[in-house]
């Protein structure tokens, strides 16, 4: 975790008064989401641990005081969109959740991720719209959010608006986790938060396409970092570019 924890690359202005890195709102232990939120992203399917989903309503509080819509890549079951939805709410903002809802490679039956209770038994394919729409029912926050069954680099070709958050967590090759940056990093808004999970520096932890588009964003001289947690980081846009 902290062999991750970089000094951010030198800005020419910085962007805003507000400290860097330390602060405990920045480390994740920000305002919390509604315990009825956080029940049900307990009880959810999905793939973030608590600490991570923190992390990421954290950010997401942050970011939707930009009043722009919050934009997550990677939908599953809506473990991580009842987080987002819960700040959304908060702030009057909406949540964009993209998925194919058919599963990256690893969810696929015979791979380590499968889970049989998603697949549609008509086509036999994975299909985890249902749960999604189960699980934001159940929350009670279905009004937050704006569900687009679609790939994601279709989608991001046809949006046209500025967004306060992009959470990056697709596809975890290359071709998709680059796709999702390139795709959705330009509609990112002055200040707003590009937060990628599943980053992991050391490859014995797994694979490492996300934490390339992280190097990537940092490399670019545009993000600063704000928040690590687990495989969770979290940046700001500081100037315009990618
Ligand atoms: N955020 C979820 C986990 C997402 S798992 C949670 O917290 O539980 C990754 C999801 O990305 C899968 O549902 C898969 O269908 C979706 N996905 C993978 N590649 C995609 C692409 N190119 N476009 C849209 N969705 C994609
Ligand atoms: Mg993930």
């Amino acid at each position: 975790m902290t062999q991750a924890s970089r000094t951010p690359e030198p800005s020419a202005e910085p962007s805003e008064s507000e400290p860097a890195a330390e602060s405990s709102e920045e480390s994740g232990a920000g305002p919390l989401p509604e315990p009825r939120t956080f029940a049900a992203f307990e009880a959810a399917k999905g793939f973030m641990p608590a600490d991570e989903g923190l992390a990421l309503h954290a950010a997401a509080v942050r970011a939707a005081r930009l009043g722009l819509p919050l934009l997550e890549v990677g939908t599953y079951c809506g473990r991580s969109t009842l987080l987002l939805a819960d700040a959304a709410r908060e702030a009057g903002v909406s949540v964009v959740t993209v998925d194919h809802h058919r599963g990256s490679e690893e969810q696929q039956p015979g791979w380590e991720y499968h889970d049989p209770d998603v697949v549609d038994p008509r086509s036999g394919l994975m299909d985890t719209l249902p749960a999604f729409r189960h699980t934001l029912h159940e929350a009670g926050l279905e009004e937050h959010v704006i569900a687009v069954v679609g790939r994601s680099p279709r989608v991001a070709a046809v949006w046209g608006g500025q967004l306060g958050l992009v959470f990056v967590d697709g596809g975890h090759t290359d071709e998709h986790a680059t796709a999702d940056y390139e795709g959705w990093a330009p509609h990112l808004a002055q200040d707003g938060l590009l937060v990628v999970h599943d980053v992991f520096p050391d490859p014995a932890d797994g694979g490492r396409a996300p934490y390339r588009i992280y190097r990537r964003a940092l490399d670019s001289g545009a993000f600063r970092e704000i928040s690590v947690t687990g495989s969770l980081r979290v940046l700001q846009r500081t100037c315009p570019g990618f």
